[in-house]
């Protein structure tokens, strides 16, 4: 038995003799196309299976509709029971979870470990919200009414997600979706297979567990089968994480049936380091936020507004950082970088470092392609950022411009200036400057930090962007309304039926 085979089994997954080494497809509806997921750090073939079809698709959204019509009776805590044995099964197969995401998406083990704790934490705080969905009660203008809010169930929820979080972003979107009274429909990225299996096989011992079928269903597929969903009137939400580009067709196949949209898209984040930092802090935040996943994190940094100054202190102890950066294998303990994800990316990385050159930049650390899909994480100093129109886009890989700047006023501005509106950050100890960069006229990000890095967003707060980043809201606070249907509805237990505009009516 292969090794992926072993750690299928421990998950409750039977490996079938129809592909060699690859998944039992019993449970999955599959008549599409068959797909191979490769490791990213040495092309070791992981899983073969086959993708479901849009006839599958629907399928199994039919399914989730008829599972739909019980769920919304259950009552919440109930359907936080559920959310409760999803969280126990993840903390119990987190190891071989963690393992699954280092081999198909190349994430060093602690990151991959971190991601599988982000769903148990997203999982708990979901238990914890389904005793607290609350509507307000508002004062009516009539004698003997009473006026309220209530949340109610939305059906299907549609989830489409990206390859970077394999697996937690479908988890910020189930649990909550869970909780709220709806079934989720996930399409994962067709190069995380592995994952979205891994994960699905403990959301069907759930299924078994509170005879609830439909729950939770897997459609692996391409972007044939997110269209379909995205088409479809039954699913009245849609879940979206990727790319810009991607991500508005989405959105104007959903407008155009007027469907409900959560757009979690692209960051293009900056930090901003000021004379007054706490270099020490910044140093670590700028190379985590810009190395860690290889620059493949929406949250990952890629832009620094620095204080003119202090830019050559700064560059000398980044580049100092990044010669501590081991490239390499990303389940060996002591690799800190793992490769990127297919040859593709490697292809932009390069690219998108030729253009920077051409338009002035000039290079301080890294800039080479080591070997497969393994790259040296790279600085490039860059002229004004009007004039360096490649900083504009975002390019998923470890690359970060640096760029001098003259005041905050000047920094807030480029932070700004920019499409997306994802996360931001800025090292200082001045109160005035902390607060300016958080006021209404600073920082335009959905997050937005104070001597912390623009990666690594903790589950309680509301996680997302604005402009093109979408301006979708998942996970912590209130996010769990856009899962749900909002209902005002009044009551009379008077005698009396006050019309409104005072309007009355001779009935007898
Ligand atoms: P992508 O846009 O290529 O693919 C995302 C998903 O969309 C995949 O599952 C893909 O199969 C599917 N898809 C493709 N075409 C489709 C269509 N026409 N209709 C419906 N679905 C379709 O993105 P990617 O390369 O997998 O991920 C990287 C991108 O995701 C980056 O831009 C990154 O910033 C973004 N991202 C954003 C967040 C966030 O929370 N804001 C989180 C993770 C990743």
């Amino acid at each position: 038995m292969s090794a992926i085979s072993a750690l299928l089994a421990r998950l409750g997954l039977q490996t079938s003799s129809a592909f060699s080494g690859a998944a039992s497809l019993e449970f999955l509806a599959a008549a599409g196309p068959a797909l191979s997921s490769e490791s990213p750090s040495n092309g070791q073939q992981l899983v073969q299976l086959k993708q479901a079809s849009v006839g599958d698709y629907e399928a199994l959204r039919t399914g989730a509709s008829q599972c739909f019509h019980e769920l919304r009776k259950v009552p919440a805590p109930k359907r936080g029971d559920m959310v409760r044995r999803l969280a126990e099964l993840l903390r119990e197969h987190k190891e071989d979870l963690g393992l699954c995401i280092t081999l198909e998406v190349g994430k060093i083990r602690s990151e991959g470990l971190g991601e599988v704790q982000e769903m148990i934490d997203i999982c708990d705080f979901a238990v914890g919200l389904s005793r607290q969905l609350h509507g307000l009660t508002i004062a009516s203008e009539r004698t003997s009414h009473r006026m309220m809010e209530q949340w109610h169930p939305l059906g299907p929820v549609g989830v489409v997600t990206a390859f970077n979080f394999p697996m937690a972003v479908w988890a910020w979107n189930a649990a909550l979706a869970t909780i709220c009274g709806n079934p989720t429909i996930w399409k994962p990225s067709e190069h995380a297979p592995l994952c979205a299996l891994a994960v699905h096989a403990l959301c069907r011992q759930v299924m078994r567990e509170f005879a609830m079928p439909g729950l939770f269903s897997l459609a692996i597929g391409g972007a044939e089968v997110g269209k379909a969903m995205a088409a479809d009137a039954a699913v009245p939400l849609i879940s979206f994480t990727g790319s810009v580009r991607t991500g508005k067709q989405v959105a104007a196949v959903v407008g155009g049936r007027l469907g409900k949209t959560i757009l979690e898209l692209g960051g293009n984040n900056a930090i901003i380091v000021e004379k007054s930092a706490d270099l020490d802090l910044a140093v670590r935040a700028i190379t985590f936020g810009a190395v860690g996943t290889a620059g493949q994190r929406c949250t990952s940094t890629r832009r620094v507004f620095v204080e003119r100054g202090i830019q050559e202190e700064l560059e000398r102890r980044l580049i100092k950082a990044y010669g501590s950066v081991r490239i390499g294998d990303p389940s060996e303990a002591s690799t800190l970088m793992g490769p990127l994800i297919h040859a593709q990316a490697v292809e932009s990385f390069k690219s998108a470092i030729a253009q920077a050159l051409e338009q002035g930049g000039s290079l301080i650390a890294g800039g080479k392609v080591l070997e497969g899909n393994f790259v040296q994480p790279t600085i490039l100093r860059a002229p004004r950022q009007a004039d360096f129109p490649i900083a504009w886009e975002e390019t998923f890989a470890p690359i970060l411009y640096l760029f001098s700047v003259d005041s905050l006023d000047e920094a807030i501005d480029a932070n700004n200036a920019v499409s997306q509106g994802l996360s931001s950050a800025i090292f200082t100890d001045s109160v005035r400057s902390a607060e300016t960069f958080l006021s209404a006229w600073g920082s335009d990000c959905g997050i937005a930090n104070v001597n912390l890095g623009t990666s690594g967003a903790e589950i309680g707060g509301a996680f997302g962007g604005e402009k093109d980043t979408g301006g979708g809201r998942e996970s912590g606070s209130d996010a769990w309304k856009a899962y749900m249907r909002r209902q005002t509805s009044t009551v009379n237990f008077g005698r009396d039926l006050p019309l409104a505009q005072g309007v009355s009516f001779e009935t007898e």
